[in-house]
């Protein structure tokens, strides 16, 4: 099988080693997922079951890759983070997303029935793409999870005042969008607490915050693998705790180092 002459077509692959001693995020987002949460006819603006169904298939592919030490979700995306020294596929970004994705997607559709009984998946099925970007330091790291919780908040505020205008307020998705255009946070509180009794505050973290998932490693028991955290709801931003959780090595990979740099702490 070696050497044939054909082997040479090899050599028109092209390297993608990631940078070494950088966290490697992979991002996986839905694809067309405005349109899925249309013909499955999610409750809006937030169908708890399909989050529930997006953290199950993290979590999934979080066992399956002890290198991961952290995932972030909300809405139809999760960022997985690999630490620092993972050497996983040596480092080659195609083949770290494209297993991510596929043990995501697999693991969604598996997971589909238990989240969403009633309603079977028919074609086209749901598919996410993917990317890997390295970041170099831990406030990088940080920045980019507060990056896509900001998102997370503004996406949540918008929608949740537009689907108030339009499933309580009675307006069509045309005149709900222009009312809200130009407006700023301040003032879609005001609309939701004005108009609608609704105290935005009060609305379920995991809506306005999205989830985290993180290996504990070490744990003070003897346990003999790592033990995998419940999904958190995440009452607090997942990166401004005060008092985090240290994150360490996968119990199962070899040590390098006794201690992994601590992503949660405030610089
Ligand atoms: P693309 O393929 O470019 O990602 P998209 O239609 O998936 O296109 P996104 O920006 O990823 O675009 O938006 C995701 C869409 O899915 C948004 O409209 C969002 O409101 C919706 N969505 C995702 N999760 C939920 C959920 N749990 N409940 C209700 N709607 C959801
Ligand atoms: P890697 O993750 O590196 O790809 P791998 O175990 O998948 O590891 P491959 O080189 O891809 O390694 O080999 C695929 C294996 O699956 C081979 O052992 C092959 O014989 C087996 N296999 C694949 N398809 C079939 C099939 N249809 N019937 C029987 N065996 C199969
Ligand atoms: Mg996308
Ligand atoms: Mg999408
Ligand atoms: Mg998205
Ligand atoms: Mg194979």
């Amino acid at each position: 099988m070696a050497n044939s002459k054909y082997e040479y077509v090899r050599s028109f692959e092209q390297a993608d080693i990631l940078l070494p001693n950088t966290f490697i995020v992979v991002r996986i987002d839905g694809r067309g997922f405005t349109k899925f949460t249309t013909k499955y006819k999610f409750v809006k603006p937030n169908d708890r079951r399909a989050l529930d169904l997006m953290n199950a298939a993290a979590e999934a592919v979080m066992k399956d890759l002890p290198d991961l030490v952290l995932a972030y979700g909300q809405s139809d995306e999760f960022s997985f983070v690999f630490h620092k020294d993972c050497m996983l596929f040596e480092r080659r970004a195609s083949k770290l997303t494209t297993t991510i994705v596929s043990t995501f997607t697999a693991n969604y559709v598996l997971g589909w029935s238990k989240y969403f009984p009633d309603t079977p998946l028919t074609p086209p099925l749901p598919s996410f793409d993917g990317r890997a970007v390295c970041y170099p330091s831990d406030t990088n790291l940080r920045d980019y999870l507060s990056w896509r919780q900001v998102d997370c908040h503004i996406n949540n505020l918008y929608n949740t005042s537009f689907w108030a205008l339009v499933q309580q307020g009675g307006m069509d998705p045309r005149a709900a969008e222009q009312e809200l255009s130009g407006t700023f946070s301040a003032d879609k509180n005001e609309i939701l607490f004005s108009r609608f009794g609704i105290n935005y505050n009060n609305e379920p973290e995991i809506f306005k915050k999205g989830s985290v998932l993180y290996r504990d490693f070490f744990p003070t028991s003897t346990q003999s693998s790592p033990t995998f955290s419940k999904t958190k709801q995440s009452s607090t931003p997942p990166l401004s705790q005060p008092k985090p959780k240290r994150i360490a090595r996968p119990m199962s990979q070899p040590l390098g180092r006794s201690t992994y740099p601590d992503l949660l702490r405030d610089s």
